[in-house]
């Protein structure tokens, strides 16, 4: 392990991120892809905990209206992040990594219910921990849920994957001179309307429990297992 190494980290993957090539859905070669990357990761000692999220299938803020509440949408949301959660377990299991999926929601059919000690035994015992339905609550994101699921089960580091490098002083799919910032405040982060990374809750969790985030490329090989290390990856908000 790394000297800067963190003992466990938590890993935020988007819904969009897990549709890969695909509009919507999941791109499982890339889910496939994604499991050797953090197999190298756990094969480094570093337990890791996965936040999914599920706006590949449903997005509550996006869904609400027409007749549907926004509690139920944001319950639509929650069980879009348990297909990812499921699938991801599967892949994750057939690339050869032992995994578990937690649900904060009840499911008993379907997955383990999310209970701190049980995700910390899973964890302890070096396996991965894919964690479903978000925090479980409405009016959340995945984002946020990331955050606080970092907070309680102490890990060091949310490292929120993104297709981009990292934050960037303006949009890079629009403007070519967009340069990456390498590492930043959470003020910095929070005031700046232009940064829309993460949520500004999730944003304000982690600050107010100074938990670093880790903005990075995802896709780019070796990224999770250098940010997991502590190396510099993408952008560093602390
Ligand atoms: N959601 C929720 N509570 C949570 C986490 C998620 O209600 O604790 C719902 C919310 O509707 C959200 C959806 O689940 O829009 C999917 O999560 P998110 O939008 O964060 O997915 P991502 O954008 O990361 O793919």
């Amino acid at each position: 392990m790394a000297t800067n190494s963190h003992k466990r980290v938590l890993l935020k993957l988007s819904g969009e991120q897990l549709a890969g090539k695909f509009e919507g859905g999941i791109d499982a070669d890339l889910g496939a892809w994604l499991a050797q990357e953090i197999k190298k990761v756990v094969d480094n000692g570093v337990q890791v905990v996965i936040m999914v999220g599920g706006g590949n299938f449903a997005r509550g803020a996006q869904l609400a209206g027409h007749g549907i509440k926004r509690v139920t949408a944001d319950h639509i949301g929650m069980l879009a992040t348990m297909m990812n959660a499921l699938a991801l377990t599967d892949i994750f299991e057939s690339q050869g990594i032992r995994t578990r999926c937690l649900s904060s929601i009840f499911a008993e059919q379907v997955a383990e219910p999310f209970i701190h000690r049980l995700a910390d035994k899973h964890l302890e015992k070096g396996r991965v921990v894919i964690v479903a339905g978000g925090i479980g609550r409405p009016y959340l994101t995945t984002d946020t849920a990331a955050v606080s699921l970092a907070l309680e089960l102490g890990c060091g580091v949310v490292l929120k994957a993104t297709k981009v490098a990292g934050v960037y002083n303006k949009d890079p799919s629009k403007f070519d001179d967009a340069q990456k910032i390498d590492s930043m405040s959470f003020q910095q982060a929070v005031s700046d309307d232009s940064i829309k990374v993460m949520d500004k809750a999730a944003m304000g969790l982690a600050m107010e429990h100074e938990l670093p985030i880790v903005v990075f490329d995802a896709m780019e090989a070796d990224n999770i297992l250098k940010a997991a290390q502590g190396d510099s990856a993408g952008t560093t908000i602390s």
